[in-house]
């Protein structure tokens, strides 16, 4: 038995499921899961030796490759001042000025120590700020594990909000409407209908969590306009696109202001941050500013801000996110050739250093639906005979892809070679 089946068996006694997050189970996708040992540039190494081509980067935040030696510097410097303070430390202002200058709608930001958190944290001050109770998500996108966003539509086109999962009172649910991503009309009835008692609309403005769906053009515009004609607080949960698609982020690429973002995962560098913030006189309404309560004993923690520190600074560097660009598309354009050339459907969708990879033969995949009806079963089969050739992705069908900078030509090359030959034996 392998290392990594044997933790997975000891995992079960103690761990729900044998994991502490329930993607890495590999449940939808069958068979153990892998445990890591180490990781290093694009590179992750399980406990029996076996090295993988990373395209997970930890689920986005290695952008700059696993182990990068000035993140890993600054944690250590940090780390050697103490690890905690719970007083305010200088490395939370620099990290909130740097944030604000890179993502300019962003006036005023409050670190906190996850995705989950600060998007739970953004809806409370929409909330809060407009006396409003109703908020309003996209089907298919994810924004973490709090209540009011763990709420699925059901099949009709407008539905109240369902709980996705028991634990989530349905009459906390009720204030979650949930409407399709890329259908701008069936919003605007929405709204029409409702769009008084409407708080928010929150969205992940290139869909992430649904594989990889970029707006419409048009779309995200849209949704500015309406939150502006009903005011309503429109949020961007740019926890996955942030410093991903681009430095400013998908509201940078698509050229629409929100007035709160919420950010994580590269932002740490690989440790436990997320940040929202936005427009001055919304985010005023926080404590202790405000009346909106928000806190965090490890919010703004000082190993947590070096890190993060060092991975901002280093993607602020030129070129990064053209080399970044680059050799997605290089990648994404290897996989599709080597999918024709064997006779596989497939499609792709790529934003800046994300993608996706659809089994369907759609000439695109613009929304949930069309997401869910691709080829569960193909995609399957591809992750494990790509697994067995040393290349990790994401084990289920409905999770953007990450490159990083360390990725190399050669590593490309491998992983192209690899795709055409699980296509053969598909
Ligand atoms: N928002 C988005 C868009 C995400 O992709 C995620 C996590 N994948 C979250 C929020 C939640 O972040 P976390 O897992 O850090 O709580």
């Amino acid at each position: 038995m392998s290392l990594s089946a044997e933790l997975f068996q000891r995992a079960q006694h103690t761990i729900p499921g044998g994991v502490n997050s329930p993607v890495r189970a590999f449940k939808s996708v069958g068979g153990t899961p892998i445990f890591i040992d180490r990781a290093d540039g694009a590179y992750l190494y399980d406990v029996d030796g076996k090295r993988y081509i990373d395209y997970i980067g930890s689920w986005g935040p290695m952008l700059l490759g696993h182990n990068h030696p000035a993140i890993r510097q600054a944690v250590i410097d940090a780390a050697a001042k103490g690890l905690s303070f719970g007083a305010p430390c200088p490395a939370e202002v620099t990290m909130a000025e740097l944030v604000s200058t890179l993502v300019p709608s962003m006036e005023m930001v409050r670190m906190v120590s996850s995705g989950t958190e600060a998007t739970m944290s953004a809806i409370r001050l929409a909330r809060g700020y407009t006396g409003r109770n109703t908020i309003v998500k996209f089907e298919g996108c994810y924004h973490g594990h709090a209540d009011s966003l763990l709420v699925k539509a059901g099949s009709g086109a407008l539905t109240l909000g369902v709980p996705n999962s028991p634990g989530v009172p349905a009459d906390f649910a009720k204030y979650t409407l949930t409407s399709e991503f890329n259908n701008l009309p069936q919003l605007a009835q929405l709204f029409a209908e409702q769009g008084n008692d409407i708080a928010c609309i929150i969205v992940e403005p290139v869909a992430g969590n649904m594989n990889c769906i970029p707006p419409a053009p048009g779309f995200l515009q849209g949704l500015r306009q309406l939150c502006d004609q009903y005011g309503a607080v429109l949020i961007f949960d740019e926890v996955m696109t942030g410093f991903r698609v681009a430095l400013g982020g998908a509201q940078a690429v698509y050229n629409v202001k929100p007035d709160l973002t919420t950010l994580g995962k590269i932002i740490g560098g690989g440790m436990p941050v997320g940040a929202f913030g936005g427009r001055r006189d919304i985010m005023q309404h926080i404590a202790p500013l405000g009346p909106v309560y928000q806190a965090g004993t490890l919010s703004g923690n000082p190993i947590a801000m070096a890190a993060g520190l060092a991975a901002l600074t280093e993607i602020s560097k030129p070129g990064v996110y053209d080399a970044l660009t680059a050799k997605t598309t290089q990648l994404i354009n290897g996989i599709s050739a080597a999918a024709a050339r064997n006779g596989v459907p497939m499609t792709t969708n790529q934003v800046g250093g994300m993608f996706g990879l659809f089994f369907s033969a759609e000439t695109s995949v613009t929304n949930f639906k069309q997401a869910t009806e691709c080829n569960i079963e193909a995609f399957k089969r591809f992750f494990h005979l790509m697994l067995q050739q040393g290349i990790y992705l994401a084990p289920s069908a409905y999770e953007a892809g990450f490159l990083s900078l360390a990725h190399s030509d050669d590593d490309l090359s491998a992983t192209i070679a690899a795709a055409d030959l699980a296509f053969k034996q598909l």
